[in-house]
C-alpha cells in the first residue's frame, strides 16, 4: 500500500510539475515565435525596398567620379557599401526565417568536393592578398560528396571569410579536408585553420547565436552582419553533420566540420 501511495503521489507531483513547465513554458514559446515571425515579415519586407536602393546605385557610374564633388563621391560609395551589406543582411535573415519555418530546400546532388575546395580558394585569394594572408590548401585527392552544393560552397565562404577577417595581415590561412570515420560510416572531415585574433573562451559558447558578434565594431567594419555563423551551423545540421570550435587567444582559431558522405 505504501509502495502504491508513494507511487501515486510521484505521479501526481510529476503531472504537477509537467503542468506548471508547460504553462510557464507558454510565454517563452510565444515570443519566441513571435520573434521569428517578426523576423520573416521584416526581412520579405524589406527586400523590395533595399534592392531598389541597392541597383538604382549599382547605375551610378563612379567611373565617372570626376562628374561629382568629392563629397558626393565619397557619400555615394558610402551608400554603396552599406546596401550591398544592408542586402546581404536581408538575404541572410530570409534563408534563417525559412529554415525556421521549414521550407528552405536541400537540393541534394553528387559533385567533387576537391574542385570547389580549390574554386572557392581561388576567389578568395584577391581578399586574402590585401592582407598579405598566406593560403593553404591541404587536400586528400579526390571526395564524391552528395550534397546541396550551392549550401557547402556558401559554408566554406563563410569560414574563409571570417578567417580573412579576423586575421591580421601576414598570418596564414589553412583549409584541409579528408576522410574519416565516425560513428561507423566514413565522413568528410573539413578545417579551416587561422593564425588570427582568436576568440576568448567565454565567447564561444555565443558565436553560432544569430546577431552574436564579439567585437561589434570590427565585425561591422568588415561587413559582418553577425549571421554567418548562424548559417553555416544551419547549412551544417541540415547536412546531419557537426561544427566545432576551438581557438586559442592571439593564436588562432580553427573550425571542423564533420559531414556525411550523403
Ligand atoms: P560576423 O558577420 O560578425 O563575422 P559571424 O556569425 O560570422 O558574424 O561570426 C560571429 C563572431 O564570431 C564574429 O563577430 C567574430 O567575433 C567571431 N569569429 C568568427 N570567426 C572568427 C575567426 N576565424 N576568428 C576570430 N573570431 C571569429
Amino acid at each position: 500500500v505504501l509502495l502504491g501511495m508513494s507511487l501515486l503521489f510521484a505521479g501526481i507531483a510529476i503531472a504537477i510539475g509537467q503542468f506548471m513547465t508547460s504553462r510557464a513554458m507558454k510565454p517563452i514559446t510565444r515570443s519566441y515565435r513571435m520573434q521569428r515571425e517578426f523576423l520573416a515579415n521584416a526581412s520579405h519586407e524589406l527586400r523590395t525596398p533595399i534592392s531598389i536602393l541597392k541597383s538604382g546605385l549599382e547605375v551610378i557610374d563612379m567611373e565617372e567620379g570626376s562628374k561629382f564633388s568629392e563629397f558626393t563621391f565619397e557619400l555615394l560609395k558610402d551608400l554603396q557599401k552599406e546596401t550591398k551589406s544592408a542586402a546581404k543582411m536581408v538575404s541572410d535573415l530570409m534563408l534563417l526565417a525559412r529554415s525556421d519555418a521549414g521550407v528552405q530546400q536541400i537540393s541534394y546532388e553528387s559533385f567533387e568536393f576537391s574542385q570547389m575546395a580549390e574554386q572557392v580558394m581561388r576567389s578568395i585569394q584577391g581578399f586574402a592578398h590585401v592582407s598579405q594572408i598566406k593560403l593553404n590548401l591541404q587536400t586528400q585527392g579526390s571526395i564524391l560528396l552528395f550534397a546541396d552544393q550551392e549550401r557547402i560552397k556558401q559554408l566554406l565562404y563563410i569560414l574563409l571569410d571570417n578567417a580573412v577577417k579576423y586575421t591580421p595581415h601576414g598570418g596564414e590561412i589553412t583549409l584541409s579536408y579528408g576522410l574519416m570515420d565516425a560513428e561507423h560510416t566514413q565522413k568528410l572531415c573539413i578545417s579551416v585553420t587561422d593564425t588570427g585574433i582568436g576568440i576568448e573562451s567565454e565567447h564561444i559558447a555565443h558565436i553560432f547565436d544569430r546577431f552574436y558578434r564579439v567585437d561589434k565594431n570590427r565585425s561591422r567594419e568588415s561587413g559582418g552582419t553577425g549571421l554567418g555563423l548562424a548559417i553555416a551551423k544551419w547549412i551544417v545540421e541540415s547536412h546531419r553533420g557537426s561544427i566545432q570550435v576551438s581557438s586559442t587567444p592571439g593564436a588562432g582559431t580553427s573550425f571542423t566540420i564533420l559531414l556525411p558522405l550523403k
